[in-house]
């Protein structure tokens, strides 16, 4: 099968996503980071989002790679270990801007149908269920309160010892949220026929068992 999880910043959708594929032995695809990569390579180059020719150019050349670790996931941009790198604040909103535009949406929503074409792959994003797989066997959108959100991301960024504020951490992730919401090119939407789960106040476990029961609902009518 292919399960499509959709949601706002700081929802836990890569936790889940992640910890749902391992449950289940499936691959696991962040598109977040692909989106990520995209903006971190295109600031090293100089490449304004402006610069369509040079950022579809970009796009084109450089390879996105996930290898399991302990903790997870690495990403790799070309042969570089990218994965703190992509997710400071400041590429966190460069990411925001460039992901808005067509060109990089079409070479990296590509690239996730030919990952995932075989089924057996849970993938989260933005726009998973409504434009990457939008037959997908399990749509879910899950979701949590600005202010838990922004909590769990400041906590996240905290951990990796990055030297944040928890407003700023708030306000960064609704001002992110418009700007993906807001965008003409497939923005965050709740995808037809998914299922919302609101996860502010569930621990991780109980969403965990949200998402598994969601999946045993759609194998029993495969
Ligand atoms: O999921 P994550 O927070 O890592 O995503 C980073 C950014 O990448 C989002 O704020 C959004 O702008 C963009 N994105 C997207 N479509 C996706 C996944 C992420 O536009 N499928």
């Amino acid at each position: 099968m292919i399960i499509a999880i959709d949601g706002p910043s700081g929802a836990g959708k890569s936790t889940l996503s992640r910890q749902l594929a391992e449950r289940l032995r499936y691959a696991y695809i962040d598109t977040g980071a692909m989106y990520r990569c995209v903006a971190l390579a295109a600031h090293r180059e100089g490449i304004s989002p402006e610069d369509t020719t040079d950022l579809q150019a970009l796009c084109d050349r450089i390879r996105i790679r996930f290898e399991p670790c302990e903790e997870g996931q690495r990403v790799y941009l070309n042969a570089e270990d990218v994965s703190r790198a992509i997710r400071t604040p400041e590429n966190s909103m460069r990411t925001s801007r460039i992901s808005a535009e067509p060109v990089v949406r079409e070479a990296m929503v590509q690239q996730q149908r030919d990952m995932g074409k075989e089924g057996g792959v849970v993938l989260d994003g933005r726009d998973i269920g409504s434009v990457v797989f939008p037959h997908a066997e399990v749509k879910l959108f899950l979701t949590a309160s600005a202010e838990e959100r922004g909590r769990r991301r400041y906590d996240e960024l905290r951990a990796k010892g990055q030297n944040v504020d928890l407003q700023t951490t708030i306000a960064e992730v609704e001002s992110r949220d418009a700007a993906d919401s807001s965008r003409s090119h497939s923005p965050l939407i709740q995808p037809e026929g998914a299922e919302v789960i609101d996860s502010t106040g569930m621990s991780i476990e109980e969403v965990l068992q949200s998402m598994l029961e969601a999946v045993g609902k759609a194998e029993a009518v495969q």
